[in-house]
């Protein structure tokens, strides 16, 4: 393919980042969690700013070697890759469109905005199978530090929860 200038935008790089999934939630694409903070292209590089879900997160060299490969694919092949610690990831930045996908995962999507440490005692979670509100708190980590595991009440089953933070 011949390269041209028009062929290089911010857009497709956008739409190549969503095409990059969580490695550890694959049903997520790195856009759907806010990861991606923010693309600049100029004559020369193209700089991909990223934002750690979790700090020491192993996952993010991955994500980082994936957006390289993807970019390296698609005619970018000057990259930069700036992770951005500051302002800290956080739920908020999940897309609606995110949410609803953990959910038919059956992973119950984050609710509210809570800092509170004992918030998840506290918080009405939503079963991903059968939708009752009628759920408890199992453990304060599921099977990553970023879940709690909740078991259903009504249907019995156990789900991780994505907490918020
Ligand atoms: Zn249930």
């Amino acid at each position: 393919m011949q390269l041209t200038k028009e062929n290089i935008t911010i857009d497709a790089a956008w739409k190549l980042m969503n095409e990059i999934n969580d490695p550890e939630i694959p049903v997520l694409s790195i856009t759907d969690l806010g990861i991606v903070r923010d693309i600049k292209l100029n004559e020369i590089e193209i700089e991909i700013f990223i934002t750690p879900t979790y700090s020491g997160c192993p996952a993010m060299n991955v994500i980082a070697m994936n957006i390289r490969m993807i970019l390296w694919q698609n005619e970018f092949k000057k990259i930069k890759i700036t992770q951005q610690l500051s302002p800290a990831w956080t739920t908020d930045w999940m897309t609606e469109a995110g949410k609803q996908k953990l959910k038919s995962y059956g992973i119950a999507p984050p609710v509210g905005k809570s800092f509170d440490k004992n918030y998840l005692e506290k918080l009405l979670v939503e079963c991903p199978h059968c939708h009752s509100m009628n759920t408890k708190l199992i453990s304060q980590f599921g099977s990553t530090s970023c879940k709690a595991l909740y078991q259903c009440n009504d249907c019995l089953e156990p789900f991780d929860y994505f907490k918020c933070h």
